[in-house]
């Protein structure tokens, strides 16, 4: 009988995602360990001076440095890969680390790229503020019109960068008419999946090129460490993106990378109990409240399209209590489980306001342009008992006479 170990990829390609999440990328060490080492160096040696130089020159296989390469980053990087079911993938030391090491290899001075309006503060600081300087433009538009996407392209467009469901409105993108669009003008789709994980969204069966990760979301999944990844072709990943990584050095650490691969172990099970959490509290919230926005929900007016691209729901919701800021803050203050936080994918429920928090850095009128509004909560539902947070829910809302 032969014991499979977690890198021969006929074997692992073969296996389910919560399979590959547990198995897929183990490199055992002499030990027989079950669950993968953590290897903490920086360095490695050689046995021979001309080890060395063969491995430089890349003539011979193993590790020379560990910007380049380590053992425990690969064993993560490969699980993704699996999971993603993307031919290879990348890890970096954040969120913001991958987006902005996609955007900045991908893209030259004088080249143009869209971006769907509503997107983590932090994307849309890169879009409007920092690649402008090197000599990259954008064009903004309403992501969930897929004649804007059309619309925007020029001759000098590379790239189209959206988020589905967005951040913090929930609002979606239909993946594969965007990406058809972009195919037929020979540009290349980022996807920022953070709110789905590849559980709950795959944006490769729609067509995507490459999907990049907060993997300090869902993927650790309990509020420890930050960390991204971009999961994509062979071509992307070796010639575009790894010159780049290996040269400017957004590396993930060992320890981190360790911590998120013992995440993935209960990725699909954490995914889908938060999203049943998400889907009861959003079905329960509606009634209480003016309007929430949830892709699991029958009024989200993009609904059909959820059921096309989503597994579930998500685990994420939109509030919209109907007054003001004043309002909103009441709520947060009269909560007794869930936190005032402005984490999203953890363990435990948090909420946060919008306006005064992640997106404080946006110009007003372009926050409402996205539809953030004084009124509005996000809400990162968790993984505690749906009742108690039903609980703290229903008495903070009596408590501002909702
Ligand atoms: C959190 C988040 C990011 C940034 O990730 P970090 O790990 O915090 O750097 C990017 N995009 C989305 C949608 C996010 O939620």
């Amino acid at each position: 009988m032969k014991r499979h170990t977690g890198l021969d990829r006929n074997i692992t390609r073969k296996w389910r995602p919560a399979t590959q999440a547990i198995r897929g990328g183990l490199v055992r060490s002499e030990f027989g360990e079950t669950s993968e080492a953590l290897f903490l160096t920086s360095g490695y040696s050689y046995e021979r001076a001309e080890d060395a130089a063969e491995r430089f020159a890349g003539e011979q296989e193993g590790m020379i440095y560990s910007r380049m390469q380590s053992p425990t980053v690969m064993m993560l990087e490969e699980k993704l890969a699996l999971i993603e079911g993307a031919e290879t993938s990348r890890t970096m030391s954040t969120g913001m680390a991958a987006m902005t090491s996609v955007l900045l290899s991908a893209l030259s001075a004088g080249d143009h790229f869209v971006i769907g309006r509503v997107a983590f503060g932090s994307c849309r600081w890169l879009s409007d503020s920092l690649l402008p300087r090197f000599g990259i433009t954008a064009t903004v538009v309403d992501g969930a019109d897929v004649q804007q996407w059309k619309d925007a392209i020029q001759p000098n467009t590379k790239l189209f960068f959206f988020e589905t469901p967005t951040n913090p409105t929930l609002e979606l993108v239909d993946i594969e008419a965007v990406c058809n669009i972009a195919k037929e003008a020979g540009i290349l789709t980022v996807v920022d999946n953070a709110f789905c994980t590849p559980v709950i969204q795959k944006p490769m069966d729609f067509g995507v090129d490459v999907v990049a990760y907060s993997a300090t979301k869902m993927m650790d999944g309990q509020g420890r460490v930050l960390a991204g990844s971009v999961a994509g072709s062979n071509k992307f990943v070796n010639e575009t993106l790894l010159p780049f990584i290996r040269n400017t050095g957004p590396n993930l650490s060992p320890f981190n990378a360790w911590v998120v691969m013992k995440g993935l172990e209960t990725l699909e099970l954490r995914s889908i109990r938060q999203s049943e959490n998400a889907q009861i509290l959003a079905e329960f919230l509606e009634k209480r409240i003016p309007r929430v926005s949830y892709p699991g929900l029958k009024s989200h007016p993009q609904h059909a399209l959820a059921k096309k691209q989503m597994k579930t729901g998500g685990t994420v919701l939109a509030l919209f209590l109907g007054k003001d800021r004043q309002q909103a803050l009441s709520l947060l203050n009269n909560l007794e489980l869930i936190d005032i936080s402005n984490n999203l994918g953890d363990t435990r429920s948090l909420m946060t306001h919008p306006c005064s928090t992640t997106h404080s850095g946006v110009a007003e009128k372009e926050r409402l342009a996205m539809g953030i509004t004084e009124d509005m909560l996000r809400f990162s539902v968790g993984l505690e008992d749906v009742e108690d947070l039903k609980e703290d829910l229903d008495q903070a809302l009596r408590k501002i006479g909702l």
